[in-house]
């Protein structure tokens, strides 16, 4: 089983989710589903109760903790229906009918994260980039002093903007952070409420993580389903019904990894030194240009296009050939997006800029 991984680890896999893992999770998942901690049973078949699985989820939530630095004033939950489940479950639990929240209008998932807020509360876009096509991060904003919280997206996936600043306001931030969660360190006293799909850059597809600080809670005075109620999945250890056991499972061993590496700041070194290596080949190289506003350059989803489109086949194609996966852009870009994730060694990175210049030697 080891060989088979190795052999299939010759793909450079740029992919924005499901996406890239270290291999060493790949390889440790692989052996929890055969067999279990020596128990003689698969991870998929034992009590999600017993003590093993319990061990499982206990250091998963101490890895969150120990990660983010977070103080007991926070709670974590692993969930499941994805970030479009919290797009609905934040203002449900969070806003009163009628209240108003701020929402930063930043991409597709901002969009359909208001989208789902109206029907619970009143959100107002403090701003908004649609007009652009999402292409950066919108900066003169129009702050409601009365708004409960301002909902903003860390890291646009689809359009590879970031936030590099943080909205100086009164209110609590609320962040979909699904793309770029343990990437970087952030200033956790501004932010309430925090959710992330674990996908992109923390594990496999299957459960969301929510961190919401105690004071977020209890506030609404509307009926929530058991389910829909962040209290009941705290005040159970995530454990109310059958929780999403194999995704969390892997959600542990990517934390233990990243902890292994150093922990979020360090991670947060590599990904930007990364990130440089295309950023200045995107920029030196006559053929590619950027897509976005260079301020709000993502260090997680890197978007580029070239200036002669009629070449992004030949170029696509000499990518695949060499082994490079998932760098087509998403469909409302175009041109190319690689995704490059903590999990995406700098060696890949090196693959795809080295394949540039190649292309400006035999195409430019
Ligand atoms: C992928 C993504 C989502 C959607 O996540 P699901 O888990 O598929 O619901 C939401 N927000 C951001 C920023 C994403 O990248």
């Amino acid at each position: 089983m080891e060989n088979l991984k190795e052999d299939s680890m010759k793909m450079h896999n740029f992919s924005a989710g499901p996406s890239i893992m270290p291999a060493e999770v790949f390889e440790e998942a692989s052996r929890a589903i055969l067999e279990f901690n020596g128990g003689g049973m698969s991870l998929l078949e034992i009590s999600h109760r017993s003590k093993p699985f319990q061990d499982v989820m206990d250091e998963a939530h101490a890895l969150v903790y120990e990660l983010m630095g977070l103080s007991d004033d926070y709670k974590v939950v692993f969930l499941t229906g994805g970030a479009s489940t919290q797009f609905f479950q934040v203002p449900m639990n969070l806003l009163n009918d009628g209240e108003k929240a701020l929402y930063l209008e930043t991409g597709v998932w901002a969009s359909r994260a208001i989208k789902e807020a109206k029907f619970f509360g009143n959100p107002i876009i403090a701003g908004s980039s649609r007009e652009a096509n999402f292409n950066f991060i919108p900066k003169d904003l129009n702050i409601d002093p009365e708004a409960r919280y301002m909902h903003i997206t860390s890291n646009n996936t689809i359009y590879g903007t970031q936030q590099h600043w943080w909205p100086d306001v009164a209110m609590p931030l609320v962040c979909d952070m699904s793309s770029d969660i343990f990437s970087r360190e952030f200033p956790l006293e501004k932010f309430g409420l925090i959710y992330a799909g674990a996908q992109k850059n923390m594990g496999a597809a299957g459960t969301t993580l929510v961190v919401v600080r105690k004071d977020m809670l209890g506030h609404v005075n509307r009926t929530l389903p058991t389910m829909i109620d962040y209290r009941t999945h705290i005040d159970n250890g995530s454990m109310y019904n059958t929780p999403p056991v194999f995704p969390i499972y892997v959600s542990m061993l990517v934390m233990r990894w990243i902890k292994k590496m150093g922990g979020v700041k360090a991670m947060e070194d590599i990904n930007e030194a990364k990130a440089k290596i295309l950023y200045d080949e995107i920029d030196r190289n006559p053929l590619f240009k950027g897509t976005t506003a260079v301020e709000d350059r993502s260090r997680m989803n890197v978007c580029f296009v070239m200036e002669d489109p009629s070449k992004e086949e030949a170029f696509m194609n000499l990518a695949k050939a060499n082994g490079i996966s998932g760098i087509k852009g998403h469909r409302s870009v175009g041109g190319f997006r690689a995704s490059i994730y903590n999990a995406m060694p700098q060696s890949s990175i090196q693959v795809l800029v080295d394949l540039m210049r190649d292309f400006e030697q035999t195409n430019g």
